[in-house]
């Protein structure tokens, strides 16, 4: 199996690169190294190939013999949207098109693109099912909606096969704090081991859906393995509802370490809850049980650990 990872020196997939080695596959990463790094691939056999995915003859060349693309590439983050929504936009809604045109002409056999559960947006529902209205609320969901709603035509349209999943929180090793864009578990982990005080943005009662990278990725290969394809995005989350406050106490538990917390004005753009409906998930992978975040937070602390020496 021969697979194209984007965005394949990043958070998610590195982890997913690791795996996908593991168990013997060839895999090609296509990545600007914009929010990756090279450091999250050394020592990996794969096939790098540096540059934008809104390069087309890069991506086709990276395209080239691949059974299978995970698109991760992405500007991630909802304030960075809004800071700068352009290039949000071109990366995440054209280069995903870009991405689905390519793998058409050159006869990929799947593309698995990561949408994401910030498309549900206004929407107070919970548990979020995909058959719920989705009403975006920053240029990042739009971009993310624009991504799924074109790999779905994609496969009405031209028989390609995809699946689109709408990633919730995903936390795990390789997640970097130290930039002003990190997600919330880096950074309270990041703040913690540095005797630094925990920021939270609202009063703590904000709650989401974590899920441990190892299970995103469990889930993304199996999505290979078995050439899984659905006509509706698909929620890659397992419907767990964990606010602010009791992630801190589940880190304040993991470390024996009691962090001071700094109370800040909610940001504009983030939605207050967000839980997963995992049925159609579950029923797509009945095999895979997802890691607990106990269990994914002692992972993550022992990364940083190792990686704060
Ligand atoms: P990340 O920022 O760590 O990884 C994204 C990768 O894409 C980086 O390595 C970056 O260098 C690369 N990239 C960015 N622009 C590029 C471009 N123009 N050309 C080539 N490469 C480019 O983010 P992540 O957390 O690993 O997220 C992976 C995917 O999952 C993204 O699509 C993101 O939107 C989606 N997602 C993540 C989460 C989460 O909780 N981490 C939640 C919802 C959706």
């Amino acid at each position: 199996m021969k697979i194209l990872v984007t965005g394949g020196a990043g958070f998610i997939g590195s982890n997913l690169v690791r795996r996908a080695l593991a168990q013997g596959w060839e895999v090609g990463v296509l990545d600007n190294l914009s929010t990756g790094y090279r450091a999250n691939l050394d020592g990996l056999d794969v096939e790098l190939f540096e540059g934008s995915l809104l390069d087309p003859d890069l991506l086709a060349r990276a395209c080239s013999g691949v059974e299978a693309v995970v698109h991760l590439a992405a500007l991630g983050s909802v304030p960075r949207s809004i800071v700068d929504p352009v290039s949000s936009h071109l990366t995440n809604a054209t280069g995903t098109l870009l991405v689905l045109e390519q793998a058409r002409r050159s006869g990929v056999g799947q593309v698995i693109v990561s949408s994401s559960s910030s498309v549900y947006g206004m929407n107070p529902a919970l548990p979020k099912s995909e058959r719920e209205w989705v009403r975006p609320m920053s240029p990042y969901a739009v971009s993310k909606l624009a991504a799924e709603q074109y790999t779905l035509a994609y496969q009405q349209s031209f028989g390609l096969t995809t699946l689109a999943f709408r990633f919730f929180n995903v936390f795990g090793p390789y997640q970097r704090a130290g930039h002003v864009y990190a997600a919330v578990i880096p950074k309270f982990v990041d703040a913690l081991l540095a005797d630094e005080p925990l920021v939270v943005f609202g009063d703590g009662t904000s709650s989401r859906d974590f899920t441990y990278v190892g299970t995103v990725c469990e889930v993304l290969l199996a999505a290979v393995r078995g050439r899984v394809t659905s006509p509706e995005p698909v929620n890659l989350a397992f419907g767990t509802n964990t606010t602010l406050l009791n992630l801190i106490a589940a880190l304040t538990e993991a470390t024996g370490l009691t962090p001071e917390v700094s109370f800040q004005a909610p940001r504009s753009g983030d939605v207050p809850h967000s839980q997963a409906d995992s049925t159609r998930l579950r029923t797509l992978f009945p095999d895979v049980s997802p890691v607990t975040l106990t269990e994914g937070l002692r992972h993550t602390l022992d990364w940083f650990r190792e990686l704060t020496g």
